[in-house]
């Protein structure tokens, strides 16, 4: 598993939200001169989930993929710029001897590693299948075939309250009116991480559009494709079911390792401890959806954690100990169709109130953040750094905030 300490060797496993940042920010400011960088990932690209809804219920057919070109990019272009290996395959297993990948009988070596493998989706987010490395144009052709279900349903049922939903009700609301969108919520209010008021302002937004919004009541599959309410006992049927909730950490294929026998938790996450690494395996970090660290599962905190992990390895390297991670504040910013949106951060709720559409800054702030996301300008690593020095809990505006009560 381990190579001389003079030559720090990094795999990251998983190049999305987190592990993405963590290589950006490592190629450009190498800690130590003679950093060496590698990731492994089961696709060839890196997509910016947060704007696949956007993208897969677009008004315009041009759009589709129009924008998802603009929110995917080859890591084999990526790695060339930044200057890291590139590994397309599936991690199937990590052991003494490093991590094996599936089609290569020889480990891959690490003297640290960080496993950043995110979450498995329900449909349409889930990933296809694919023989071979899962390319960006396989990908579209499925996100495609979605698509043409969603346009031939005159009924969308949106099983869950969060951010997910309310953003596919907006979307479709906006793209296609006729449509008939259900949401059920089993919180009392939509959007139950941020204060009422925001998820409120979301619910009269949708309703205005003509969406029927259930709160406080769970939905469960009775027949295939029929749901009831957990209270009112309603049956909803709808042409198309999407499942807000569901996710589940992709870690399946650690739970065979006997290096992880003890290290996931029930619901499979990965433990870590105040650093984000495991227990006992100090150079092992789980970072983003993964881990159990007890966080909303974002990008935004997966950026948040990644920054972290950057200080920490650094402090690692140089035999020093870094503070613990203190999490970071809430912040939320959810689309209500192309150019109208809700927010909460940093103790700020924008909801476009007194007028009844939706703020039109929080959907300009979701454009900004998917900018950032994909590097445009060489924002990435000063935007997230940036963005933790202001939301993480041990900084001043958190403690300032706390202190005149409004966070
Ligand atoms: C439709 C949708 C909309 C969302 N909207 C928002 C939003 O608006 N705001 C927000 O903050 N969050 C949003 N999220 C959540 C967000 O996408 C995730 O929380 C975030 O991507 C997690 O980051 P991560 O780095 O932990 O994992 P990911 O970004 O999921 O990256 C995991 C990577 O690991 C790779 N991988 C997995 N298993 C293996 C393996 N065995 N071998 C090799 N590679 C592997 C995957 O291919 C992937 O590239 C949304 C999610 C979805 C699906």
């Amino acid at each position: 598993m381990t190579q001389p300490a003079d030559q720090p060797h990094l795999v990251v496993i998983g190049g999305g939200a987190a592990g993405l940042l963590i290589l950006r920010q490592l190629s450009h400011s190498p800690p130590v001169p003679n950093l060496k960088l590698t990731l492994i990932d089961h696709k060839a690209f890196f997509e910016y989930t947060p704007s696949l809804i956007a993208v897969l219920f677009a008004k315009e057919e041009e759009d589709v993929d129009r924008h998802y070109h603009t929110i995917t990019r080859d890591y084999e272009d990526v790695a060339r710029a930044w200057k890291f290996e590139f590994i397309g395959a599936s991690v199937e297993h990590i052991d003494q001897g490093g991590v094996r990948v599936k089609g290569q009988s020889e480990p891959i070596c690490f003297t640290h590693l960080v496993i950043a493998v995110g979450s498995l989706w329900a449909e349409p987010w889930s990933l296809p299948s694919s023989s071979n490395l899962l390319s960006r144009q396989e990908r579209l052709a499925d996100l495609r075939r979605h698509r043409q279900r969603y346009l031939e349903a005159s009924s969308v049922l949106c099983v869950g309250g969060g951010p997910l939903s309310v953003e596919i009700g907006g979307e479709i609301l906006t793209a296609r009116p006729q449509t008939e969108v259900t949401i059920v919520s089993s919180s009392k209010h939509l959007l139950s991480e941020v204060p009422a008021k925001v998820g409120e302002a979301a619910k009269s937004i949708l309703c205005r559009k003509n969406a029927k919004v259930i709160v406080g009541e769970k939905a469960r599959e009775v027949s295939s494709g029929v749901y009831e309410t957990s209270e009112s006992k309603e049956r909803l049927v709808a042409d198309l079911v999407y499942l807000g909730q569901g996710s589940r950490p992709n870690t399946a294929f650690l739970s065979n390792s006997p290096l992880f026998a003890h290290q996931l938790t029930d619901k499979g996450n990965i433990r870590v401890d105040d650093h984000l690494r495991l227990h006992d395996h100090p150079n092992i970090y789980a970072i983003g959806d993964c881990n159990s660290v007890s966080e909303p599962k974002m990008f935004y905190t997966a950026h948040m954690q990644a920054i972290y992990f950057l200080q920490a390895f650094t402090s690692q390297l140089r035999n020093e100990e870094a503070p613990a991670y203190q999490g970071v504040l809430t912040s939320q910013i959810v689309s209500l169709g192309p150019s109208r949106g809700v927010a909460y951060t940093v103790g700020l709720s924008m909801t476009g109130y007194p007028f009844k559409e939706g703020s039109k800054l929080a959907s300009v702030a979701k454009w900004a953040v998917e900018r950032m996301s994909m590097d445009v300008a060489s924002t990435k690593g000063l935007g997230n750094r940036a963005l933790y020095a202001i939301q993480h809990r041990g900084g001043t505006v958190a403690r300032m905030g706390k202190k005149v009560g409004c966070l």
